[in-house]
């Protein structure tokens, strides 16, 4: 996933991953399973689980990792460290390797309200010099990236010095939040450069298919929603054909910009979802290819 992948291949060829939450019902794994399928015709150079978010299980996210990997895809795990101990990590990787598993998003997360912090690390670098000291380079460790600033940083220095950590502590690469301000991901990346850092950074695509939910999760992630977007979605009210074709729009140019700027790939939140990840990837010209999915 290197910046000279997408130049030397041409821009028809930028790499995609694509992101999956764990389903909770059988009826979710099924519509997911045929979601994956969909979206395997695009080649994702990998498709990631989360992990511990909205209250999922690990045993969801390495269940729903298992089936992607059956299914010939490479496969991350999201892997958070929040109220951890050594032992609990250790033994979780030990059952990663095992699953065959050689991708980790490796992620602090976030307890729910009420939880002290508990565990045995204290932030994401921590979990990242973990993992390497105990299993060398047995994975690809990415890590999260904020171009608007995590929530609850000192400052924007002080963040990047906190993603500078994760990157010196053995990241591989990073995909970042989600934003809608292109020019934050170009800063950001020319920080981090400036920083010596040069690992890849991967901008994380949010489609854009529903007002109410974006605000709700931009409000809980800090990503921000330019206010001429926010006044235009509001002004469609329960028009759902209007948001999703005005989103589409707004995400395709943020598309086209970050891969002109030179992206080295796209990550896509799709929220379990194929239909709006694909009508992006159709704008893009990132087609539908006759190959069987990646291996
Ligand atoms: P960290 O990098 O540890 O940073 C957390 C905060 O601590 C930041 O404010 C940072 O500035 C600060 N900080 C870090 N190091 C230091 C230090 N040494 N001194 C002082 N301050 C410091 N959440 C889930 O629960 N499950 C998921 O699967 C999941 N997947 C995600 C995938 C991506 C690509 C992204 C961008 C986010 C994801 N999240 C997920 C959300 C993430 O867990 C939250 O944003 C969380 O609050 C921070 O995690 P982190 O790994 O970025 O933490």
């Amino acid at each position: 996933m290197s910046a000279s992948t997408s130049s030397a291949a041409g821009l028809a060829q930028l790499p995609v991953s694509f992101e999956f939450f764990p389903p909770k019902t059988p009826e979710g794994a099924a519509k997911l399973r045929t979601v994956r399928q969909a979206l395997y015709s695009r080649r994702p150079e990998f498709c990631s689980v989360t992990y511990g978010a909205g209250g999922s299980t690990q045993e969801g996210t390495f269940a729903t990792v298992r089936e992607i990997l059956s299914e010939g895809c490479s496969a991350a795990s999201h892997f958070s460290c929040i109220g951890a101990t050594r032992a609990s990590v250790r033994e979780q990787l030990a059952t990663l390797k095992a699953m065959g598993v050689k991708r980790l998003v490796a992620l602090r997360g976030d307890l729910p309200s009420g939880y002290g912090a508990g565990g045995e690390f204290q932030y994401a670098s921590d979990l990242v010099a973990f993992i390497r000291a105990e299993t060398g380079h047995d994975f690809h460790i990415e890590v999260a990236a904020y171009p608007e600033v995590h929530p609850q940083a000192r400052s924007p220095e002080a963040d990047l010095q906190a993603y500078a950590a994760k990157v010196r502590a053995g990241a591989d690469a990073a995909i970042t939040q989600y934003f809608y301000n292109a020019d934050a991901y170009f800063r950001f990346v020319d920080e981090s450069r400036k920083l010596g850092l040069q690992v890849p950074v991967v901008p994380g695509i949010m489609p854009i298919t529903s007002s109410t939910q974006l605000m709700r999760f931009s409000d809980a992630c800090g990503a921000e929603i330019p206010r001429w977007i926010r006044l235009r979605l509001q002004g469609f009210g329960d028009d759902v054909e209007s948001i999703k074709a005005f989103g589409l729009d707004v995400v395709t140019r943020l598309c086209e910009q970050l891969r002109q700027g030179g992206a080295p790939a796209l990550h896509f939140y799709t929220m379990n979802q194929s239909v709006s990840t694909l009508a992006l990837l159709d704008r893009l010209g990132l087609v539908a290819d006759a190959a069987p999915a990646a291996r």
